[in-house]
């Protein structure tokens, strides 16, 4: 039985609430709180259990602590966007409460996140005696307890890790993104990084001709091409999995994805520096997010599924081989659970999951934590129970 503060009403905030609001012996009351109300109130009505809502700008710390001292949680999730990472985590630390997100901090000015600014809390989240736990979405998040699975349980020690994420859905739109418009423009659209040999290796941007990509034969859904892209569990993965030769992560575009963006970007519209317009400052990337789909619209029309996973290669009793831990979801049947897509179900219901492991103190620590430093086995029974089971074959070894 806990209190739980929940800030940000979009597509994944919805499922994260539904999915706390079915599990009332864990989440016994819950707050909702966002910038916009109304988008508060639309999603209490479609929760289980009673909830309550409230109005805050989560760009402002000192707005988080009153709303945290007045309703006083156990711990606070954020699935607001990644800039307001910091102001939430200061506000934990002022009250002294347990701290959960999904994505990396990135300031608004620089389309560039890492670790590194939530990192720095470390020191001061021990000496307060709280837990933040960083990137406890779909990927990030199980994709990196799939790692901390594997190390414990198939490899005396992992070398090779390639985290494959597909979208094989079809949600009718010509152009629309899956998760925030604007972070996930300025997510794909960035220099292309892997790791290898203990060193970070560039490779051209998805958009780039001479981008790296392949076919891989995704289950269920069969082969898609894939794209090489950075993902921040990368930079926490690296720390954290001991032996590693080579780490790299992939994503699925589909071409028509991949030319509308290559239009938007050669017309300037991915820009996030202000220009002028009729007097006004504008940021393009800004104004093309308020013209395309609400990623949350995109559910009740979505059908297939997505795949995500991991595959490794490491060492047994002195043998190679390799695994394959992924989960398949189906986008219409999330709608009919919680009238979400596949994208957001996944990284939402990833979150209740973390969430009820530190509410259950079977979760917990003092300071910074990235999911594969936690034991990973009760977050593999529980994610599985509450909608996300995940299946381990042998597979081929990546080239
Ligand atoms: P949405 O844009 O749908 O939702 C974000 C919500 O946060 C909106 O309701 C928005 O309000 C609210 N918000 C924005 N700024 C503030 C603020 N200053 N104060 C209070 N509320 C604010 O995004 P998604 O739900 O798609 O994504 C949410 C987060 O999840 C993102 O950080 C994204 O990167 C992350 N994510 C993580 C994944 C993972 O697997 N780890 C996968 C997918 C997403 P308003 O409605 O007014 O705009």
């Amino acid at each position: 039985m806990g209190r739980v503060l929940i800030i940000g009403a979009g597509g994944v905030g919805s499922v994260v609430t539904q999915k706390c609001a079915q599990l009332p012996e864990v989440f016994s009351d819950i707050i909702l709180a966002s910038r916009n109300l109304d988008k508060c109130k639309k999603i209490q009505e479609m929760c289980k259990h009673p909830i309550q809502v409230a109005q805050v700008d989560a760009d402002k710390a000192s707005n988080v602590v009153t709303l945290i001292k007045k309703f006083e949680p156990e711990l606070v999730i954020n699935v607001a966007l990644p800039y307001q990472d910091l102001s939430i985590m200061d506000a934990c630390l002022e009250t002294g409460v347990n701290y959960l997100d999904t994505a990396n901090y990135e300031p608004p000015e620089v389309a560039h996140f890492e670790y590194s600014w939530q990192w720095a809390y470390q020191k001061r989240y021990q000496e307060a005696g709280i837990m933040a736990l960083l990137g406890c979405g779909f990927d990030p998040g199980a994709s990196n307890v799939y790692c901390a699975y594997a190390q414990k349980h198939y490899f005396d020690s992992i070398h090779y890790i390639d985290i494959v994420d597909c979208n094989a859905g079809s949600h009718g739109h010509p152009f629309a993104t899956n998760f925030n418009p604007e972070i996930n423009i300025r997510e794909v659209t960035q220099i292309v990084r892997h790791w290898t040999n203990g060193k970070w290796v560039e490779s051209p941007a998805i958009l780039d001709p001479k981008t790296v990509h392949m076919s891989f034969n995704y289950p269920e859904v069969g082969p898609k091409e894939s794209y090489m892209l950075f993902h921040e569990e990368l930079e926490s993965l690296v720390r954290n999995i001991k032996g590693l030769k080579r780490i790299r992560f992939w994503m699925t575009f589909s071409e028509n994805y991949l030319n509308h963006l290559r239009v938007l970007q050669n017309v300037g519209m991915t820009r996030i520096d202000p220009v002028k317009y009729e007097g006004h400052d504008v940021i393009p990337l800004k104004f093309l997010k308020s013209v395309l789909p609400d990623p949350a619209s995109l559910a009740p029309n979505y059908t297939g599924k997505t795949v995500i996973g991991c595959v490794f290669t490491g060492i047994k009793g002195g043998k190679e081989k390799t695994n394959f831990i992924y989960n398949v979801c189906d986008h219409a049947e999330c709608y009919k659970e919680v009238k979400a897509q596949a994208v957001s179900y996944t990284t939402g219901v990833g979150t209740m999951t973390g969430a009820m492991l530190m509410m259950k103190k079977i979760w917990k620590g003092a300071g910074v934590f990235n999911m594969e430093q936690l034991d990973p086995d009760p977050y593999m029974d529980n994610i599985a129970k509450y909608g996300l089971p995940w299946t381990t074959v042998d597979w081929k070894k990546m080239p």
